[in-house]
């Protein structure tokens, strides 16, 4: 099969692999759709995350064409998505129920250790349907379902705000995160939500998403329009939104984000930084916030799948460029251009 192999930052072979075989446990799915992700984007520029010789790509679909003799449930043929980390099950965040906080399991996941999906095909370890392999509804495109695993974590990250109708949100970084983070506030009940982005393209996406105000980061200052909007913070200092979620990854606009946070609201933090951040943390304290990272998904993955079907998400509006395995270097390149890209994603 044709494969995707990452050699060096801004180096990929497509090179000639063997097609994996399902083994006892697992199964093989032939790439349908795989997505390029944020972090593969560092992993591309950087070099980081991933060795030289990793098959990257872990957002993907399609049909099983093998399934392991010890697997129940699965067929040849079934479209699936599937969660792409791996757990030990046997460390004290895995018995809890947190098996993204794996402590162990984490080094031997899909496109992390183990091969990814661009490639023609992507062997699954450990499949169990309902667990970490998902069929996809008939009204589902392969294409959306290779958008699940973006969407989980933003589903994770708005949840965990605990939004309800008397909120007004604030989600700042329009990215994949960020606009999937909008309609899923909206999808879980929140009142008002607010995008904030310096790109035209991700301000409109956001609003058709249903943001029902998008501020343009370029021609206003992101807290003092929260500030206009929520009311003015306790002792005259920031704003009063109940919940803001960062999810651009700018060490400032966390600083503010913590600003924009009224007293007793929830600040969720759905990014990376580059590095350290400085922010204010008298503010964290007398405002008594919450604040809390979201990392990755922890069984998000088939309310994603419900709500695509039943259509109080979409996956395709996010959906910007589509490349065939062999332009893998110009699908990341065009991922790359924040400008004019959402998501990229690669047909194999
Ligand atoms: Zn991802
Ligand atoms: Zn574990």
């Amino acid at each position: 099969m044709r494969a995707g192999v990452f050699q060096a930052a801004r180096t990929f072979d497509i090179t000639q692999l063997d097609v994996p075989a399902a083994g006892r446990d697992g199964i093989v799915v032939q790439v349908a759709a795989c997505g390029i992700c944020g972090s593969d984007l560092h992993s591309y520029v950087e070099g980081v995350f991933v060795e030289p010789g990793q098959v990257m790509g872990h957002e993907f679909s399609g049909p099983i064409v093998e399934v392991g003799a010890d697997v129940e449930g699965l067929s040849v043929g079934d479209r699936v998505t599937a969660v792409p980390l791996s757990v030990c099950g046997r460390c004290p965040r895995c018995i809890e129920g947190m098996g993204h906080l794996c402590e162990t399991g984490l080094s031997q996941s899909i496109a992390y250790g183990l091969p990814g999906a661009f490639a023609e095909y992507v062997r699954v370890p450990k499949a169990v349907l309902g667990k970490n392999v998902f069929l996809i509804p008939d009204s589902v495109s392969d294409a959306a379902a290779a958008m699940v695993e973006p969407m989980a974590v933003a589903l994770h990250a708005a949840r965990s705000a605990d939004p309800d109708p008397a909120d007004t949100a604030v989600v700042i970084g329009l990215g994949s995160i960020g606009l999937n983070a909008v309609q899923m506030l909206k999808a879980l009940g929140a009142g008002r939500v607010i995008g904030i982005d310096v790109s035209d393209s991700r301000l409109a996406l956001a609003a058709r998403l249903g943001a029902d105000v998008i501020v343009d980061g370029r021609t206003q200052n992101g807290l003092a329009a929260v500030q206009e909007l929520t009311g003015v913070g306790v002792g005259g200092v920031g704003a009063r939104a109940d919940i803001v979620i960062e999810a651009s990854g700018i060490g400032a606009l966390l600083a503010e984000a913590v600003s924009m946070t009224r007293a007793g609201g929830r600040l969720r933090i759905a990014a990376l930084y580059e590095g350290p951040v400085t922010l204010d943390a008298n503010q964290v304290v007398q405002k008594e916030m919450s604040v809390r990272g979201t990392f990755a998904y922890n069984g998000e993955f088939p309310t994603v799948l419900e709500m695509l079907a039943d259509g109080r998400v979409t996956a395709e509006p996010l959906i910007t460029h589509t490349f065939r395995l062999d332009d893998l270097d110009a699908a990341f390149r065009a991922q790359l251009d924040k400008n004019s890209s959402i998501k990229v994603q690669v047909t194999p």
